[in-house]
């Protein structure tokens, strides 16, 4: 059994140094247990804050410990009522390739439905951010203008198109040329912007001609900036990410700007909310699976995954996934199905 450990934690930009290949037998399971193999195993940005022992919303993986993560398995073997070796399923089981458990946070996949790699995006986690961040908390109507950044991400994807579903203008911007291009063209966004450009500012202005909405915000930094001045009285901003500060080790130079934000909240009227999505919405799960498996099964929506195959690969693709190098909802390979 591969595992992939914490070997250290991050100073800044994680490096390969942080994580740790080894290896162990694979266990038998005990009465009650199942043994999966993992085939899909999910990276996700909030893995860099479980890389780190600052004080968050959830508690850190310790040094010698498994990297967490969502991974879609199959049953090999099963002591376990609930399970038949065959079966898929869906678990926070890990950075492995074959983990043992009781089957509690399991849940079962229907391979019929869908992809059972869907389970890690557009039909799970980022999905459900999406979902719920953006019409929940960012109450899109038709008609309005609704700008979100990593555009063409797990997460970004899913924002701009749900809100294209809800009759809204819908403004992205992306890391490159390409993924612009992608969201305009594929996903059916009204403009994306290359925030790499230096008249960032100037572009979303005329992108969004009559203002910003609702923003969804992803990235912080100088996206976030570049939107400031253009929210409009009673703009929404869900506070779902804010992936450019994820590596920083101190607060950025210059001069504070925290009175800037907080008079334009005020005189705008703006409400802006943080969410931890299974904290704050795990009980909306059915209805937002009902839904999003309907749009998907009416092919109203796209969905990309960027997968790469091998274990081994994971830090240096998770590495890359902090600075923009996925194009899609990433996804390690595991084991071929
Ligand atoms: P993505 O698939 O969107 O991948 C991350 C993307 O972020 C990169 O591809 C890159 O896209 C963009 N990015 C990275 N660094 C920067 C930067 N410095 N400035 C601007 N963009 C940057 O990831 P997810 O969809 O999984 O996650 C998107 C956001 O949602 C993250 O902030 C994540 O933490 C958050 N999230 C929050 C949840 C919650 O419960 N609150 C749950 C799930 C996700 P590009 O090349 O286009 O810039």
């Amino acid at each position: 059994n591969r595992r992939i450990l914490l070997a250290s934690r991050p100073q800044g930009a994680p490096v390969a140094e942080n994580f740790q290949l080894d290896q162990q037998p694979v266990a038998a399971p005990a009465a009650g247990q199942v043994l999966l193999r993992t085939h899909y195993l999910s990276l996700d940005p909030y893995m860099r804050g479980r890389m780190s022992d600052a004080k968050s919303y959830a508690a850190p993986v310790q040094l010698g410990e498994v990297m967490v993560g969502g991974a879609v398995s199959k049953v090999v073997e099963s002591q376990h009522p609930g399970f038949a070796a065959g079966d898929w399923v869906l678990g926070y089981t890990g950075w492995q390739d074959y983990a043992l458990s009781d089957g509690q946070g399991l849940t079962k996949l229907n391979p019929a439905l869908a992809p059972v790699s869907y389970a890690l995006g557009i039909l799970g986690m980022p999905g459900f951010t999406a979902y719920m961040g953006l019409l929940d908390i960012g109450q899109p109507k038709a008609g309005e203008t609704v700008v979100v950044a990593a555009a063409t991400g797990a997460v970004g994807a899913m924002v701009g198109q749900i809100a294209r579903l809800q009759g809204c203008r819908v403004v992205g911007i992306a890391g490159s040329e390409e993924k612009c291009r992608y969201a305009r063209d594929e996903l059916g966004f009204d403009a994306c912007i290359n925030h790499h450009a230096d008249d960032l500012p100037q572009q979303l202005a005329e992108a969004c001609p009559a203002g910003i909405d609702v923003y969804f915000e992803n990235v912080g930094g100088k996206v976030f900036d570049a939107v400031l001045p253009l929210l409009n009285s009673r703009a929404r901003v869900p506070l779902c990410g804010l992936i450019a500060q994820y590596n920083a080790t101190a607060l950025p130079e210059g001069p504070d700007r925290s009175p800037l934000l907080l008079r334009t909240l005020l005189t705008k009227r703006i409400r802006m909310q943080g969410f931890i999505i299974f904290d704050d919405y795990g009980h909306r799960y059915p209805e937002f699976a009902t839904q999003m498996g309907e749009w998907l099964a009416a092919g109203k929506l796209k969905y990309r995954e960027h997968r790469v195959a091998g274990l081994e690969n994971a830090p240096d693709v998770f590495i890359g996934l902090l600075e923009g190098r996925n194009f899609g909802k990433l996804v390690v390979e595991v084991a071929p199905e």
